[in-house]
């Protein structure tokens, strides 16, 4: 009788936030296509039924994987009102382990690898106890991995130059960070808790069998290089680091006009590269100051524009970070100016908290996407092609920004902001001319660029490519894990 051999099981964990779950969702969905493997994605949210919410977005993925959802963690007795958003995501994740445990010991046939993001490094403990291999899968670039491993082994003096002088910080190997686009343990450095999450989570990683990356060669050369150099961050971690993107929700191809968006529906009679699309990312928001000169700003430009718009407020730049269901469908925001709507109505489209942003950035006549830089709306441009014009809002948008737009040059960021902390319409109107007007030099100029690093993508992730190889190392590595850890757990 023939034998036939089981398939190699992994398992996925995301952590709570739809910038998470959609590259963690997309790679399980390469592993279940391109390996036949079996792909078990385990979901960490504060709101079950919030994350479920959008699944129908992705419904091309559940016929492909297992996504178990685990029941809602409470830290709400836990949070305190100046903790920070990545000490919120520890807790969660931490509190989430017991659960998570108890469902892994439950999947058959027993899975060979556990794959998290950044934020489940503390379940390498329950690979470990299960003889699983371990990986880590850093959703964002190469360069805020460099930092988040180099973070642990920091030079006191030159942490405390940057965090309190605001000096240049260097990253062995990789560009220096200038302090405008620093990261949160650099502009809270006396939160010591935040310090210690990051302590923590930078030696993790370091324990995994591999980092993969949603990244590509040809993007971060020098930061690659740099990560594999014994000499410079080889010498904090020798985990093989896997670049394996960019890894982004593929288009989902809706012919019927019920079920089709109406932001598609309005960029189909718009002229080829004629229309803005405005978007800070799942949780991005911005104060009701802000959200006027914006308003004021798009309105002067008179470009086209598609905006994705949520209330303000005041006190986060993350404020709808953990709740992406409470969006409305009809009517006109009270918060943006009076008769803005009307004013623009032949230009513009307003849509409230949530559009269909992978088919809006792969349409034609999208030509720039104003931005807050998340990696996975970034990637989502790059791979269409559409230039950038960047509104860091928190986490490693800032150094996005300063990739984009200093080191790669496809993207335009304005530094002008007022004494309040606000972007003043005058310098929204002509940052987005500046980008939108055809007869701009400047616009050309990061067009080409950009068309350049849409092309190297492509090629990365095509059989024979860098992306596609570096995963088939992961997935053969996955398929001989088990015998290989037995061996391990043998002394051989
Ligand atoms: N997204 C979307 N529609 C929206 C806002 C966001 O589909 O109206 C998706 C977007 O395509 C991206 C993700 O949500 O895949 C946001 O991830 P990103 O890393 O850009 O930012 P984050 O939300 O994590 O800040």
């Amino acid at each position: 009788m023939e034998v036939v051999p089981t398939k190699t099981h992994i398992a996925l964990l995301a952590s709570p936030g739809m910038g998470h779950l959609i590259p963690v969702l997309e790679l399980g969905r390469r592993f279940a296509v391109h390996h036949r493997f079996l792909v078990t994605i385990f979901v960490v949210t504060t709101d079950a039924s919030a994350a479920q919410s959008q699944l129908p977005h992705y419904s091309s993925y559940q016929d492909l994987l297992d996504i178990v959802f685990l029941p809602p963690v409470d830290i709400s007795h836990l949070v305190t009102d100046s903790m920070s958003i990545v000490s919120q995501l520890v807790l969660i994740m931490r509190h989430a382990m017991p659960i998570l445990c108890a469902e892994v010991a439950r999947l058959k046939p027993s899975p060979s690898a556990l794959v998290v993001d950044l934020f489940g490094t503390e379940a390498f403990e329950i690979a470990d106890d299960f003889g699983m291999l371990k990986y880590m899968f850093n959703t964002s670039n190469a360069w805020f991995l460099a930092l988040s491993l180099y973070y642990p082994h920091q030079d006191e003096t030159n942490r405390r130059d940057h965090a309190y002088l605001h000096k240049p910080l260097y990253i062995p190997g990789c560009a220096t960070l200038e302090y405008e686009d620093t990261v949160d343990m650099y502009l809270l450095p006396d939160d010591r808790v935040l310090h210690d999450d990051y302590v923590k989570i930078g030696l993790d990683m370091a324990k995994a069998d591999g980092i993969l990356v949603n990244s590509w060669e040809y993007l971060e050369p020098k930061t690659l290089k740099a990560l594999r150099d014994p000499n410079l961050l080889g010498r904090f971690s020798s985990v093989p680091v896997y670049p394996v993107g960019p890894l982004i929700r593929p288009v989902k191809q809706v012919e019927n006009s019920i079920s089709r968006s109406t932001a598609l529906d309005c960029l189909d009679l718009q002229p080829t590269g004629s229309v803005l699309y405005v978007s800070f990312g799942s949780g991005g928001t911005l104060s009701a100051d802000q959200l006027t000169e914006l308003a004021w700003g798009l309105e002067l430009s008179q470009q086209r524009f598609v905006w994705v718009v949520r209330p303000p407020i005041e006190s986060s730049s993350f404020g709808s970070y953990f709740r992406q269901d409470k969006r409305t469908e009809d009517g006109t925001p009270d918060y943006l100016p009076d008769g803005f709507v009307s004013r623009t109505r032949e230009v513009g489209l307003v849509v409230e908290m949530w559009a269909p942003q992978t088919e809006v950035l792969a349409h034609e006549s999208v030509g720039a996407f104003l931005s807050h830089c998340g990696w996975n709306s970034t990637l989502e441009s790059v791979i269409n092609g559409v230039p950038m014009i960047c509104w860091p809002l928190y986490a490693e948008q800032g150094m996005n920004t300063a990739m984009l737009s200093d080191h790669l040059g496809v993207a335009t960021r304005s530094r002008e902001v007022g004494p309040d902390g606000v972007v003043s319409r005058e310098v929204i109107e002509k940052t987005i001319r500046r980008v939108m007007e055809q007869d701009e030099e400047h616009g050309k100029l990061v067009k080409a660029k950009v068309l350049d690093l849409e092309h190297s993508a492509k090629v990365a992730l095509a059989k024979g490519g860098s992306s596609h190889g570096s995963l088939e190392l992961v997935a053969k590595k996955c398929q001989t894990g088990l015998t290989s850890l037995r061996e391990r757990a043998r002394g051989a």
